[in-house]
């Protein structure tokens, strides 16, 4: 790991004024699960390092009446754990409770933070070797396209690179409607997460749109009584990032569904929202076949790789069970 020196601002603007405006020679540090791998792969080499830990974003707030709340406003300095585990948030949002509870294992949960998990860089093999200088690190060709493809995207088209975006809980974040408030030297902002994520295709861009002297401080997720649901298709069930996942949310009355979002993991660059699939089950009921048919619709237009179409059918079947999990259905698939 190369030397850097070590910051620890009592503020977020403090740590605003630490960050350079350029990427790669400050980093933030949250819980380290993701940063200090990739500073010992020689990854990422910044100079200066400048922890959140005194900061104060730790916390979960909720706006509106206490019984009642409207908003639901968690710190970007949450452990997954903390997400995963917390009462409030599993009756409102058990999309966004399964998908921090399944993400690698226990040690990961504890010091992993959410503002870590939508920053965090993608897992594509080719980035993650030093010696590999790919679009992302400097060089000209993206060594996926032609390569070990299996684990990357299948909707690809108009993308120099075809990484996945590594976040579980950003599908589900977006699928019910949650903004990120961000600080930068300029004051605070707010962003959709719809509009948070961005495919990148050099090493002058990162997976989101944040400038390198942003910070993310908090995320808001309005409470809206959606119904919702994130499935994983996996390869086993800890430690390991999804194949597949399909995050869905909206409203159920006189069992018609409307207002449907359905959004997509692990299978483009940026969290893929499936327009087709939430048409196909507006205003009906959630049944197996309106189920199949919106999982369907979910896969049309991927253009999978070499290696992995096997995804595409993944999709479908993970957008079905999220629909049903979500209306309440018995789960035929647990024994
Ligand atoms: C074995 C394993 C399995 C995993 N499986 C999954 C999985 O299934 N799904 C999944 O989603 N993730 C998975 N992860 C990734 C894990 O969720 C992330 O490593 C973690 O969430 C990162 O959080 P952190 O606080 O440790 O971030 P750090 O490592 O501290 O930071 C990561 C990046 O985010 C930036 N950052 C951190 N906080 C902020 C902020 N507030 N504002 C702006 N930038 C910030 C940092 O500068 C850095 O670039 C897995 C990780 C491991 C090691
Ligand atoms: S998919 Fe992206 S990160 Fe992976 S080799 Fe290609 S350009 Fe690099």
């Amino acid at each position: 790991m190369k030397n850097f020196s070590y910051y620890r601002p009592k503020t977020a603007e403090q740590a605003v004024a630490l960050l350079d405006d350029k990427w790669g020679t400050t980093e933030l540090l949250a819980g380290g699960t993701d940063l200090l791998d990739l500073q010992k792969e020689y990854i990422a080499q910044p100079d200066k390092v400048i922890t959140l830990r005194d900061v104060g974003i730790n916390q979960l707030r909720l706006d509106g009446l206490d019984k009642k709340p409207d908003d639901f406003i968690l710190g970007a300095g949450m452990t997954l754990a903390e997400i995963a585990a917390h009462r409030g948030l599993k009756d409102a949002f058990p999309a966004l409770t399964t998908a921090a509870g399944d993400i690698g294992g226990p040690q990961i949960r504890n010091m992993g933070t959410l503002g870590g998990n939508l920053c965090q860089r993608n897992r594509c093999w080719y980035f993650r070797d030093e010696h590999t200088p790919c679009l992302l690190k400097g060089g000209d060709k993206c060594f996926a396209i032609d390569g070990e493809n299996r684990y990357h995207a299948i909707f690809t088209q108009g993308h120099k690179c075809v990484m996945v975006n590594p976040s579980t809980l950003a599908p589900v974040l977006i699928a019910l409607g949650a903004s990120a408030e961000v600080m930068g030297p300029k004051g605070k902002r707010t962003v959709k997460l719809a509009d948070f994520f961005h495919a990148p295709s050099s090493a002058s861009e990162r997976e989101h749109v944040l400038k390198p002297n942003e910070l993310v401080l908090s995320v808001t997720i309005p409470y809206h009584h959606l119904k919702n649901a994130s499935y994983e298709v996996r390869h086993k069930q800890s430690y390991d990032w999804p194949l597949v996942q399909a995050a869905v949310a909206f409203k159920y009355e006189d069992n018609k569904a409307t207002d449907v979002r359905i959004v997509l993991g692990h299978v483009a660059p940026t969290p893929h929202v499936a327009e087709a699939a939430a048409k196909a089950l507006e205003g009906k009921e959630v049944t197996e076949a309106t189920a199949s048919a919106a999982g369907e619709a979910a896969a049309q237009g991927a253009m999978p790789l070499s290696q992995n179409a096997y995804k595409v059918k993944l999709v479908a079947v993970a957008v079905k069970r999220a629909l049903l999990t979500a209306a309440g259905h018995k789960k035929y698939w647990e024994v």
